[in-house]
């Protein structure tokens, strides 16, 4: 891989723009021809406050790009039924391209319930099991957005990722399980670590391409970074002086990847980008069918 000694900082704040004003374009095209607006249902169950701030942001993501979001905001004392309803009935609703449920749900409400009530053709997540079974097959159609994200990453830089050794740290649903599916059908050999591995600094050692998705600060040494491997770090930790801090040590990795994703402004871009990708996607494939 890279042999220079200075790492390539993977901009996931300029991609992620560029991915964004090319949606807005296609959002154009897509309403000229259409009539109308792609269209995302956000769903906020309760007031948790970082939920909050994700919804938020999304939202206004969106307007950005000319997608039109609609808000549904259940009261934290929401039923299982009274739910499932309301997901039923965006499932139906034609002007509804996307449907989006924020995760936590509240304690009572079970997630993956809810997100297997969601039409696959609009689990714009990619959370559905319908998604991640048609990824793992091959044949992906609305993919989760953060793997996606770091896909497109490595994408824009030409990182070579056929043949390559790629190591995941992390295995949840949401990123370490289906970034290991991306990487694969990208052509890697693929290695998914998580808290029962018992040797993670080889496994971590002998990686071309390393995606952290752990959950915390800095817990991957810069010392174990292969000479000229790629890093992604995923992770996005508030350490108690308030500053964002990733899973992988930066300072330390830097002085051995060949590339690696700051944290902010790397990975985290990315996701909403996908999103909005994703819900035009959706819309697209929706009027083709
Ligand atoms: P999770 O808690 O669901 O999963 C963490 C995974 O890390 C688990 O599979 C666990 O086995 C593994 N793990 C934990 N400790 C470990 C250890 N010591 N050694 C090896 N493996 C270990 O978390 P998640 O939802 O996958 O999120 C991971 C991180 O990514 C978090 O920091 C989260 O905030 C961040 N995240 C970022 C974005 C984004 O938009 N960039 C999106 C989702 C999650």
């Amino acid at each position: 891989m890279s042999a220079s000694n200075h790492p390539l900082i993977l901009d996931g704040k300029a991609v992620a723009a560029r991915v964004r004003a090319d949606v807005a374009q296609r959002v154009r095209e897509f309403v000229a021809l259409h009539g109308r607006a792609p269209g995302l249902a956000v769903v906020q169950v309760g007031q948790d406050p970082a939920s909050s701030v994700y919804v938020r942001n999304k939202k206004k993501a969106c307007a950005e790009a000319g997608i039109q979001s609609f808000s549904h905001d259940p009261p934290a004392t929401v039923t299982r039924q009274e739910l499932l309803a309301l997901v039923d009935l965006l499932n139906r609703d034609s002007q509804v391209d996307g449907i989006l449920v924020q995760l936590p749900l509240p304690a009572g409400l079970d997630a993956n319930e809810i997100m297997d009530a969601i039409d696959p053709h609009k689990d714009v997540d990619g959370f559905h099991p319908t998604n991640t079974g048609l990824l793992a097959q091959k044949r992906p159609a609305l993919r989760p957005c953060t793997p996606y994200g770091v896909m497109r990453l490595a994408q824009e830089y030409a990182i070579p990722l056929s043949g390559a050794r790629a190591t995941v740290v992390g295995a949840s649903n949401i990123v370490g399980r289906p970034m290991a599916l991306e990487l694969l059908l990208a052509g890697c050999t693929v290695t998914v670590c998580h808290t029962r591995t018992r040797d993670l600094a080889a496994e971590v050692a002998r990686a071309d391409v390393v995606v952290a998705a752990i959950g915390k600060p800095q817990m991957i040494p810069g010392a174990w970074i292969k000479p000229g491997a790629a890093v992604f770090d995923v992770g996005i930790n508030r350490l108690a002086d308030g500053t964002l801090v990733g899973d992988v040590d930066f300072a330390g990795a830097s002085l051995r990847a060949g590339w690696i994703t700051p944290v902010p402004g790397g990975a985290g871009p990315m996701t909403i980008a996908m999103l909005l990708s994703n819900t035009l996607e959706a819309a697209l494939r929706r009027m083709a069918r």
